[in-house]
This record gives structure tokens, C-alpha cells and sequence, in this order.
């Protein structure tokens, strides 16, 4: 049977080659679902945001068992943004840059660079992290909670559009850079044997990472990172605006 397909022009680049349009007509079977049409066009469900069918909103979790009939009309939006997260996100293998900005600026970043497609999947899972990733195939399995497609291949791209997306609460220099783990505050004395006895004499605010035990204290950054932060602040303030 035959139906229609409308995509919001915001997730054309996601379509596949040949089904490219913003509106596009589709022969599926009679079982064949709105989730299905969706991915067939090659769009995971993780970036679809509003969606009806014949006009009837559909909610994110059953669209997948939604049925169609000869000539519906499915339209297809993107996520809002900011869209809605547990807070807790999954990377990739391949977003290691973009995990340590992340981390830098206080935001749960789960990362393993062993983990292979099934791992990444099954924890995103178990620990209800939206997986980001630059892998679409990935995102098309139905056991990921929620997740999203990570367009751009440079970590300031990359970036920029992590925070428009999810418009996070910032807390810098509160998570360990290289597990991901939080930092508590710690003593001078307590950090003696852990760093430089010049370091421990300059400075006098020592944290250690609850995972790892590393210990970071103030002035450790460099202005590189410094300056990671502020234009992350800079960017998050002309998204929300004057009044935000
Ligand atoms: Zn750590």
C-alpha cells in the first residue's frame, strides 16, 4: 500500500540519497508501522520529535506499533530543543574529544573506547544515557532509550551543537577529566603524597576524583581549558537570551 511521508526540512540531511525530499511517497507493507516508514527513509527515531499520522499525534513510544492504513499521511518533525535528557549521556568511540569538553564543564559523559556497537547499545540501556553518536545505524536499534545524532565532525561543532540541543546546567571543574567520575574537595595534608611538594605549597584547593582517585587542584588548568569554558558560558547565554 501506499502512503506519505512529509519530513520537516530540519531532518532532510539525515534521509537517504534516493528517498531525499521533503515529501515522499512510499509502497510498505500492510504490518509495516510509522516507526518503520521513519527509518526507512533513513531517519533514526532518536531525532524525530513531533509526529502524526492522518493528524493524530503520536507519542515517541509507540511509534513503532503504530499502524498505518492505504494513504496515511505521516508527518515528521525534529526533536525540540532544548530536548529533554536524564543528564547522563554515553559517547561513542569516536567522541573522545568531545567527552572531555563535556566533562570539563560538569556534564555525566560515560565513555569507553573499547566499547563496540552492542555494548554501547545494552548500557545506554541499563543506565538510561541518551547515546551520542556519529554511527545513524546505531541509533536505529530499539533497545536505546533515547540518543542523538551527532552531525559534525570537528569538537567545536561538535560541541556548540550539544549544547543547543540539550541546553545544559553547567558545573565546571567538578568531574574528573579522565574518568568522568565527580571531584570532592580534599585537604592539603590529604593529597600530600599524590603531588609535587611545590604544587601542594602553592595551592590550597585540592579535589580528588571519587572514581579514580586523581587530584586536581585550582590553577592545574590551562587557559586552553579556561577558555573552553567561557565560551561554552558565552554560547549557552545567546541561547537562552537576555532573560535566560
Ligand atoms: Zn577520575
Amino acid at each position: 500500500m501506499w502512503v506519505v511521508a512529509e519530513v520537516d526540512r530540519a531532518l532532510r540531511f539525515l534521509m537517504h540519497r534516493r528517498r531525499r525530499g521533503l515529501r515522499v511517497e512510499l509502497d510498505v507493507g500492510e504490518t509495516d508501522t510509522a516507526g518503520h516508514v521513519v527509518q526507512v527513509l533513513g531517519i533514526p527515531l532518536t531525532e524525530v520529535g513531533r509526529m502524526t499520522v492522518d493528524g493524530v499525534p503520536v507519542e515517541r513510544k509507540v511509534r513503532r506499533n503504530t499502524p498505518l492504513s492505504p494513504g496515511s499521511l505521516i508527518r515528521i518533525g525534529p526533536r525540540d530543543r532544548p530536548q529533554p535528557h536524564t543528564g547522563r549521556f554515553l559517547l561513542d568511540v569516536h567522541l573522545g574529544s568531545l567527552t572531555r569538553r563535556l566533562r570539563l564543564l560538569g556534564i555525566d559523559a560515560a565513555y569507553d573506547p573499547q566499547a563496540d556497537d552492542d555494548v554501547l547499545a545494552v548500557r545506554s540501556a541499563a543506565e538510561d544515557r541518551v547515546l551520542l553518536t556519529r554511527d545513524r545505524g546505531l541509533l536505529f536499534r530499539a533497545v536505546i532509550p533515547d540518543g542523538a545524532f551527532v552531525r559534525f565532525d570537528g569538537t567545536d561543532d561538535q560541541e556548540d551543537d550539544f549544547l543547543e540541543r540539550f541546553g545544559p546546567t553547567l558545573a565546571p571543574w567538578t568531574r574528573c577529566l579522565v574518568c568522568g567520575d565527580v571531584l570532592t574537595p580534599a585537604a592539603t595534608e590529604e593529597v600530600a603524597g599524590d603531588v609535587e611538594p611545590g604544587t601542594q605549597r602553592t595551592y590550597q584547593q585540592f579535589s580528588r576524583c571519587s572514581g579514580c582517585g586523581r587530584v586536581y587542584w585550582r590553577g592545574a588548568h590551562s587557559r586552553r581549558l579556561e577558555a573552553i569554558v567561557e565560551r561554552a558560558r558565552a554560547r549557552l547565554e545567546t541561547l537562552r537570551g537576555p532573560a535566560g
